[in-house]
């Protein structure tokens, strides 16, 4: 056994009894004692610091910490950025005369207007109403115009403030609302100005942007690169499939932002010597799904090697248990809703079909074929990558349109090469799994069929959000039999929020599970009271 961790009740227990790995361990129970990097099971003592650690992981990163606090000179580590206070002003119709900063009561009302809600810290500065109120560098707005923001959209408007101002968020927003930009802005603004000052020669890694799919990342990184043209700001991309060495290379040669998955990022740090103390703002993108079961443990894995970093979370859809695990991702968490949270984007007109599963198909073909419902370009959505296969195939025997699909099993090369040519019109119609649902940004989409319903409903509202990006109407066409009833009472709501008819039979199915519900709740009151 490495005699630097001494199991807690066992000094001579088993080498095979100490755990190597963080994501080995289990959670820890209510008064159990906690791994002082990670929170998990406190199972052993470092033997160099007394403190209560998890796995031998999480004693190497304690003590490389405290290695590092103690070394006397060298880089500094980690840098501070600075919180940007002047971000709120509003100013006299002039233009020209003093700017005030806005009272409590104004910034209620703009809220109330913008149809925002902040839960949590009340020193949260109010929205912004122009990029410019923020104290930006020249560049970046220059860079923001060139990229055809005008004003900064409603979630922008609240998040770039409190991110500017070291507030760690978790902000729910609807698909296609401009979230990107809102952690994007800070990062670019606070990097721009930290390399300036602090690292004119050789950037640092002092942000990273971990999204689940590398499609998603491309793009983050496109769009990070556009906002910082011509300011000290590199970034680097890190997703498989493209080859590792040139992403170790790049990041070697001085970067300020890594966007990566999870997978690939840690294949790298664990191969790899690179420094991440830097680090001071972690962003995770769809946080719904970073924090879920798959990921989450990779996720934690990362963000435990850094060092407390001001945390930025995303997405459309922030279940209650989410909320709960954010929060415990930093000391104060502030929560930013913007319109309403979880629901399907509202310029997205749905139609839901009743179709049994033998027929979907042809029924797609229809579709496809209708003058009167076709709206190219179409993403079609299944649940397998073998159905993608298939499907695509079947449309352009069946129908002529050419088809192609996208899935994480084809190479990296070719996922760019289709989606590119989908975005320029070279294919009408791509059938894909969950790699394009989330977060991806297909601008002149306009029409998402649902040919397999996900999952959950949160899948759903992702789906159909790609139908619109910055509030134009798009449609989304949903196919549902009696194989989604575990989704009905979901379906309806949204459905429902959304004006979107109920077709009969779901209606139908949907009561009749609610009256089996109600049945059964019945009878287990009846029993409970029987048996007391
Ligand atoms: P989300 O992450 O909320 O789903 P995105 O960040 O992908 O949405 O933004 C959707 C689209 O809106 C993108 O094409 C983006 O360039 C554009 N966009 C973002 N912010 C603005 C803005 N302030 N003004 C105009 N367009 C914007
Ligand atoms: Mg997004």
């Amino acid at each position: 056994m490495e005699s630097s961790v001494v199991a807690e009740n066992d000094t001579n227990a088993p080498e095979d009894d100490v755990k190597e790995r963080c994501w080995d361990q289990r959670e820890a129970l209510p008064d159990e004692p906690r791994c002082v990097i990670c929170g998990r099971y406190g199972e052993y003592i470092c033997d160099e610091t007394d403190d209560d650690i998890c796995s031998l992981e999480c004693k190497g990163i304690l003590l490389s910490r405290l290695a590092k606090s103690r070394q006397p000179t060298g880089r500094p580590c980690p840098v501070k950025l600075p919180a940007t206070d002047e971000c709120y002003y509003v100013r006299d119709n002039d233009n020209k005369s003093e700017v005030k900063p806005l009272t409590t009561d104004q910034t209620e009302l703009m809220r109330r207007k913008l149809d925002i809600l902040v839960k949590g810290d009340k020193t949260t500065p109010p929205p912004i109403l122009s990029f410019a109120s923020c104290k930006l560098p020249q560049k970046l707005l220059d860079n923001i115009e060139v990229a055809g923001y005008e004003m900064p959209t409603p979630v922008q408007m609240q998040a770039i403030p409190a991110a500017l101002a070291r507030q760690s968020l978790l902000v729910s927003a609807e698909t296609g609302s401009g979230k990107t930009g809102s952690f994007l802005i800070p990062i670019v603004s606070q990097c721009a100005k930290v390399n300036e000052e602090h690292f004119p020669n050789q950037q640092m890694p002092l942000a990273m942007v971990l999204t689940p799919t590398r499609e998603l990342c491309i793009q983050v990184e496109d769009q990070a690169k556009v906002l910082g043209k011509g300011l000290p700001f590199k970034t680097a991309l890190v997703v498989g499939g493209d080859a590792m060495a040139g992403q170790l290379h790049r990041i070697q040669q001085g970067v300020s932002l890594i966007v990566g998955t999870p997978g690939r990022l840690i294949d790298l740090l664990t191969k790899h010597e690179i420094e991440l103390d830097t680090i001071s703002i972690l962003v995770l993108d769809e946080v719904d799904c970073m924090l879920q079961r798959g990921f989450r443990e990779q996720v934690m894995q990362i963000f435990t090697a850094l060092s407390q970093p001001q945390v930025l979370m995303f997405s459309a859809t922030i279940p209650k248990e989410v909320e709960k695990m954010a929060s415990t991702m930093a000391k104060k968490v502030t929560v930013i809703s913007v319109g309403k949270p979880n629901k399907p984007n509202q310029a997205v007109k749905q139609l839901a079909i009743w179709v049994d599963s033998k027929r979907k198909k042809q029924k797609l073909f229809d579709i496809l074929m209708s003058k009167q419902h076709y709206k190219p370009p179409v993403i079609v959505f299944v649940g397998s990558r073998l159905g993608a296969d298939l499907l695509s195939e079947a449309i352009t025997v069946s129908t002529g349109l050419k088809a192609l699909s996208i899935h994480g099993e084809k190479s990296m090369k070719d996922r760019r090469e289709i989606v590119r040519s989908f975005l320029v019109g070279e294919i009408p119609v791509v059938v894909a799994t969950g790699v394009l649902g989330r977060g991806i940004d297909l601008l002149t989409v306009r029409q998402v069929i649902v040919f397999d319903m996900p999952n959950s409903i949160k899948e759903y509202v992702h789906q159909v959000g790609r139908a619109s990006r910055m509030g134009e109407e798009g449609t989304a066409i949903v196919f549902v039999n009696e194989e989604n009833k575990k989704l009905f009472p979901e379906l309806v709501e949204a459905l429902k929020t959304s004006g979107a008819a109920i077709p009969r039979e779901l209606a139908n199915s949907s009561i009749s599970c609610a009256i089996q519900d109600f049945e059964r709740l019945a009878s287990e009151s009846i029993d409970a009271f029987a048996e007391s």
